[in-house]
């Protein structure tokens, strides 16, 4: 059998999991790669041509996938020009082929750029510069610096188009040095899982990370997995890996003397009777709380290259909320704000936010993020600071509420908005809706906000979102109701 040939990433993912490297060349179709992998991958390339467009200069080695012409192109220019700025140059060296973000060639002196959509320098970034480097010594080259250029998110976009100041970047030449030696044994080790069978490998930690496996359902199909693992107590690694130890998979053979915190122990006694448990003493605790009540929910963007001036990267931005109204004779009104005009929208939603919830009565959210949201448009709009302050004192974060004195067995160990509902208003589900989770709904903003979407289009993707996110703050008012009737209630 030939050897196919290998790249950087093949290698990375080998050093994650030979099997993964097996099943990426020979099996891909067995691959389920999830919407939150695609959009970083779209992400990558973004941040790609950005670091590009600020390098005017800059050759782009596109062959449309021919390596070998890739390959002539950038020995061609290289040998040709004193001085380059190429994008994409290709190098091979030993079966193992490289594109490079950024590579500067100086009279003979090379430094090479990597381009990464983060805002830090993670430690699997080491490997990936460090095989680079090894292969364009290797091709003949005089690599003598290499640089990781990531995204500093205290940049400040100033408009018009200018990014100068976007990237950061950390001299890594040092640490790619140190791994020199190492390399031969990555290409060896994965040239020979490439030659030999499909390597048997227990899914396990390596599954998840540095990145998220793609062919995990392959690996777990056909296992049976317990049908409550005792992975799912909540900050219970430790736990679980003892329970483990000891051959104990689901969370009903465990001992109650095995675990020590009241929450595993409340998990624990539910999972095993398959009864829910309520504290009644938090029908007084909602209770208390005047009227009228509102339940907030925000929904959000971020992008990775900021497109609106005075914005930074990856900064939350809402773009639409929903709030529904409890007043005391028992009605309730649903009032909400979208803006899908593709202009900043925080101030006219401050304001409108600011005019429907009004000056008393508790806001009810789900999380931290609502708070955090109220405190970044502070930031932005200091101006309503003031007004915005007081609706975040008088916020009241019902997670924790619900975590102290609601289990039922079906969470499953999450108390999350979509594992607790299920539990207590069924019809409340999320499944019959077009937008179903905050993802979509960042999806489904950017394409109505996107030149050449339709008014017919965005008048569809408009009602999505309003669907969604006021489902959001329905089932906020479900679980506090809930929690408020906790001391009369039947739970099933
Ligand atoms: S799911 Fe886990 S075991 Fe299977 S290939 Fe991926 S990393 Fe390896």
């Amino acid at each position: 059998m030939t050897n196919p040939r290998l790249s950087k990433t093949k290698i990375l993912l080998g050093m994650q999991c030979p099997r993964r490297l097996y099943l990426e060349v020979y099996h891909p179709e067995f691959a389920e790669v999830s919407e939150e992998t695609e959009q970083i991958l779209a992400r990558g390339n973004d941040v790609g041509q950005a670091a590009r467009d600020l390098l005017p200069k800059g050759i782009l080695i596109d062959t449309g996938g021919d390596l070998g012409r890739a390959l002539q192109e950038t020995s061609d220019h290289l040998s040709r020009r004193k001085n380059a700025t190429l994008f994409e140059a290709a190098f091979e060296h030993q079966d193992v082929l490289i594109k490079a973000d950024i590579l500067h060639s100086r009279s003979g002196t090379i430094k090479l750029v990597e381009v990464k959509s983060t805002t830090l320098v993670k430690p699997y970034h080491i490997p990936d510069v460090a095989v680079q480097f090894w292969v364009l010594k290797g091709a003949g080259y005089e690599p003598r610096k290499v640089e990781l250029a990531y995204i500093d998110n205290s940049f400040v976009y100033p408009g018009n188009g200018d990014y100068q100041g976007l990237f950061t970047k950390a001299d890594m030449t040092e640490e790619v040095l140190e791994l020199q030696r190492e390399i031969p044994k990555w290409v060896k080790k994965c040239k020979q899982v490439l030659r030999g069978d499909m390597p048997s490998i227990e899914v396990g930690d390596q599954c998840e990370s540095p990145f998220d496996c793609p062919f995990y359902s392959y690996c777990t199909e056909g296992t049976t997995m317990p049908e409550y693992p005792v992975g799912l107590l909540p900050w219970g690694g430790k736990t679980a890996e003892k329970l483990l130890e000891l051959g104990i998979c689901d969370l009903r053979d465990a001992k109650e003397d095995q675990l020590s915190k009241p929450l595993h122990r409340k998990v624990w006694r539910a999972t095993k009777t398959g009864k829910p448990e309520i504290d009644p003493a938090v029908s007084a605790e909602i209770r208390k709380h005047p009227y009228p009540r509102y339940y907030l929910d925000f929904e959000t963007i971020a992008f990775a290259i900021p497109v609106w001036a005075g914005t930074r990267p990856y900064q939350q931005i809402p773009f639409q909320w929903s709030c529904h109204i409890e007043h005391q004779n028992g009605t309730v009104e649903h009032k909400d704000f979208l803006d899908t005009t593709g202009d900043l929208p925080v101030k006219s939603l401050a304001e409108c936010l600011i005019a429907t919830v009004g000056s008393k009565g508790p806001v009810y959210s789900y999380g931290a993020f609502e708070r955090t949201m109220i405190n970044a448009i502070s930031e932005m709009l200091p101006g309503l600071a003031p007004k915005l302050g007081k609706i975040r004192s008088r916020i009241v974060d019902l997670l924790p509420i619900a975590r102290q004195s609601y289990y039922h067995p079906a969470m499953k160990g999450s108390w999350s908005m979509k594992s607790v509902l299920p539990t207590i208003a069924p019809s409340l589900n999320y499944d019959s809706l077009e937008v179903q989770h905050g993802g979509m709904a960042q999806q489904a903003y950017l394409e109505a906000t996107a030149h050449g979407t339709t008014a017919e289009r965005q008048r569809a993707i408009r009602e999505n979102l309003l669907e969604y996110c006021g489902r959001d703050t329905e089932g906020l008012f479900a679980i506090a109701r809930f929690l408020e009737n906790a001391a009369a209630v039947q739970i099933s």
